[in-house]
């Protein structure tokens, strides 16, 4: 029998702090915020770029005006900038943007960037730096680098300021900045494999390997819920649902953190949880652009896993650059001081996004300048400014407190908070890592356990009996993502964007190398008919060749169509199009003429439409974006060495105006009325949130709950039987979900509430038992009070439902329940 505790924290009134407080640790903070001066603290509360502290010696430079006008279109610059622009010298298009972490040069420019140690030293002598993210040019150096660079800023801010530095890196899905290290699935292939051991076990890692480089915080995890395919980070968080996202955020944490929030030990990193919160959710679908979500919304669904996050004791989270309601997050009193200082007494600190304080007055227009962007952001709740490029927070910062206008009593809070999170890291007692204990960085440890995350996560979302693949067919391997690393790594992997990182990722295998490697070199054909354009944005293909694929198929007993996107992040990801691109769309219908069993290989960072092409397929993989070992997992799937398992975490649309979320309000679907008008609303879906085939099958019976009635206090126990009916092991994500049938407002059609994953041998039945908090089936009232109302539930897993019935309504009156 398997008891799945239910770890989430919405269950649990607030009262106590987030991370237990540790007096004798507490004693430090104060001893030292003490003996600062104004100008020492209000320098810990700002955060540098390392690429500010050197210099970017480019050789033989020669500026692309493509790559030039590209990257100012990408940022919405004007078309009268951009022309501009490009008719500068190169000199003057270096002096403007050369010192931007982007590609502006031809192929054979090398770029070297060096340390100024002159400038290291003024920033934290004169200006008393607390904090420096990121790479030089973002692309990842070595663990030996790093180690150099982070040593000597914590030697000259153990020198001036008796204080250490908290160096920061976007490390993602493992070590995106540190070059061989282990990269992992990207988060939405950790949520597809519902696994929490997994991510634990991947945090773990990239922990130690971040340790290893000397750097001790890194930006992660992410829990934006991906619930607009349209936007470019869907692929950075578990998925669309709010439980999935809270559970992984927790064993995630705990991976990172280790078991004691307080006394973070040298293989363990801080995490900075991001992008506090709803920045999943643009009205626009495009990047950093305003929400606008219901009360309930927002706090049943996208501030569950921050919540979630702080009471695990995230030791930091990072804020949205964008708004919600019209509020910018890093304007919020309500949302940064009330919901997450107070209301769950959580001590940590909250670091704005990329220079998002002057994006108060530039974009958002809520300040008349920055001196009044920072008094807003600092009041709010801010207490570190991630402001790349300029030490100009420093003085500004200072006059507010000396006008009266930033209270002194808040200065003080946002510094006990970093030198806390400063304490709890040990860096005041061991400010650098590294070295000695660290020889399993980038070992065939840590790269098993990414081979296994890979093979859990890819989602077989087809299969009209060819799968598994024998051996001794020929093979034509198709498409623009069948040969190269960049699209399966994705991005945030050596460089921002994931791309021009070839020389880094080339040991890993291709979607083609892993096929030669289990079929033979001899019966895989190569003709890609498609392919990606490196040097234009990540959407750009060349001149399609699709004739050529066509004569190929002649020679192949299968096709394998390997299509999707090409990596991106953030706003240079944008698109105006979710269909897949037509070239690729074009190419596979073309295949499918030939005759020739298709399988469609996806590797995309979010779900783009394929209703065309779909039927044409005679099975479809869904790989995600599944990092370095992702084609060897999905050669070993493919040829049934290795069973699928993962499922979808997020829903896939069919239609471009179909884009619901699994839990949809009842009234999205509509059945055509009767009489004159023809009223109707389709949810119309490729494949449902949660689905996923395997070569196996699994029975569910007996759903039981052990009470008929219950109220607020009450746990529910809920079992199934679950059974492989199928011929070979397999293992099989549970998923219960509840359906509330009248409710006061709107239901969802039904929610998620706990999940777990089970391995089961041919022919062997398991009990799976939930604890249920009988409170996790409240919702927010249209008072905004989280409410349990009488009247039945229906529970449900697989194809099993059990009803139970609420008999007495409870509204709460505390924020969270
Ligand atoms: C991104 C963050 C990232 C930060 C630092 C921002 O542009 O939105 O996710 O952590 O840059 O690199």
């Amino acid at each position: 029998m398997i008891a799945c505790g239910l770890t989430l924290t919405a269950l649990t009134a607030q009262a106590q702090p987030a991370i237990p407080r540790d007096n004798a640790l507490e004693a430090k903070v104060e001893k030292t915020l003490a003996k600062m001066t104004l100008d020492e603290k209000i320098g810990q509360m700002l955060e540098l770029n390392l690429d500010v502290m050197g210099n970017m010696k480019v050789k033989n430079a020669k500026v692309d005006r493509e790559k030039v006008r590209s990257v100012l279109q990408q940022y919405g610059r004007s078309a009268e900038e951009v022309e501009a622009m490009t008719k500068m010298t190169d000199q003057e298009i270096i002096d403007k943007l050369g010192s931007f972490p982007i590609d502006i040069y031809q192929g054979e420019t090398q770029r070297e960037w060096q340390l100024n140690e002159t400038m290291l030293d003024t920033l934290i002598s004169k200006w008393k730096v607390g904090s420096i993210l990121n790479a030089p040019g973002t692309r990842a150096p070595s663990v030996e680098q790093w180690q150099k660079w982070i040593r000597l800023i914590q030697e000259k801010s153990m020198k001036y300021l008796g204080i250490p530095d908290i160096y920061g890196l976007d490390h993602n899905h493992g070590v995106t900045y540190t070059a061989g290290g282990t990269l992992f699935p990207q988060p939405i292939n950790m949520g597809a494999t519902f696994n929490t051991e997994l991510v634990f076990k991947g945090a773990e890692i990239t922990a130690y390997e971040s340790r290893a480089a000397n750097c001790p915080w890194v930006y992660n995890p992410v829990v934006d819920l991906s619930r607009d395919p349209r936007w470019p980070r869907v692929y950075e968080s578990f998925g669309e649902d709010a439980i999935v996202n809270a559970k992984m955020v927790a064993a995630e944490i705990r991976g990172y953190q280790g078991d004691d929030n307080n006394h973070i030990d040298r293989f363990h990193v801080g995490t900075s949880t991001k992008h506090y919160f709803a920045y999943g959710a643009p009205w626009s679908g495009k990047d950093r652009t305003p929400a606008y979500l219901s009360p309930q919304m927002i706090r049943e669904k996208y501030f569950e896993p921050f919540k979630a996050a702080a009471l695990a004791g995230t030791l930091t989270m990072m804020v949205n650059s964008a708004s919600v309601n019209g509020v910018p997050l890093h304007a919020s009193y309500e949302y940064l001081t009330k919901w997450l200082k107070e209301d769950l007494q959580w001590d940590g600190f909250l670091v704005t996004d990329w220079a998002d304080i002057n994006n108060l007055f530039s974009r958002e227009h809520v300040a008349k300048d920055k001196k009044d962007a920072i008094r807003i952001a600092i009041n709010a709740g801010i207490d570190m400014s991630m402001d790349p490029y300029s030490v100009e927070f420093c003085i500004l910062l200072k006059e507010l407190v000396n006008e009266g206008k930033v209270s002194m009593a808040r200065i003080d809070d946002a510094v006990r908070r970093i030198l806390r999170a400063k304490y709890r890291l040990g860096l005041f007692d061991e400010p650098n890592t590294g070295g000695k204990g660290f020889e399993k960085f980038g070992s065939d440890e840590f790269a098993t356990a990414s081979l296994k995350a890979a093979e859990e996560s890819e989602v077989l979302l087809k299969n009209d009996g060819i799968l598994p693949l024998a051996k001794g067919k020929k093979i034509l391997l198709t498409g623009p993502n069948a040969n190269q690393m960049r699209c399966l790594h994705g991005g945030w992997s050596y460089t921002w964007q994931g791309s021009k990182a070839e020389d880094l990722s080339d040991k890993y295998n291709t979607i083609y190398e892993a096929l030669c490697n289990k079929y033979g070199k001899d019966n895989i054909i190569l003709e890609q008919g498609v392919t990606y354009n490196e040097n234009g944005a990540y959407y750009d293909e060349n001149e399609p060749q699709i004739d050529k694929a066509v004569v190929a198929a002649a020679q192949a007993d299968i096709i394998i169509a390997a299509i999707g996107e090409n990596s991106y992040t953030e706003t240079p990801g944008n698109l105006t199009d979710l269909w897949l691109s037509e070239n690729q769309r074009s190419l596979v219908k073309a295949l499918a003429k030939t005759g020739k069993p298709i399988i469609l290989v996806l590797n995309e960072g979010r779900p783009r439409l394929i209703a065309d092409i779909e039927p044409l397929a005679k099975a479809v993989v869904d790989i995600l974006i599944p990092g370095n070992y992702g084609a060897d997992a999905l050669v070993n799937l493919l040829a049934g060495d290795v069973n699928f398992s993962g499922k979808m975490p997020y829903t896939y649309p069919r239609e471009i105006n179909s884009l619901n979320t699994y839990d949809y309000k009842v009234s999205e679907e509509v059945g055509t009325m009767a009489g004159a008008y023809n009223y109707d609303a389709k949810v119309s879906l490729q494949w449902p949130f949660g689905y996923g085939l395997s070569y196996t099958t699994y029975e569910y019976s007996n759903l039981k709950v052990d009470k008929q009635t219950f109220t607020a206090d009450d746990i529910l126990t809920v079992t199934v039987d679950v059974k492989n009916t199928g011929s070979r092991a397999g293992k099989e994500a549970v998923l219960l979900y509840s359906s509330d049938l009248i409710a006061s407002i709107v239901p969802d059609n039904k929610r998620l509430r706990d999940f777990t994953k089970i391995s089961l041998e041919a022919g062997e039945t398991k009990t799976v038992t939930f604890q249920l908090p009988a409170k996790s089936l409240a919702f927010v009232g249209a008072d905004g009070k989280w409410t349990l109302e009488e009247g039945d539930f229906l529970l449900k897993i697989g194809n099993q439902q059990v009803g139970t019935a609420c008999s007495k309504t409870k509204i709460w009156d505390t924020p969270n329940i």
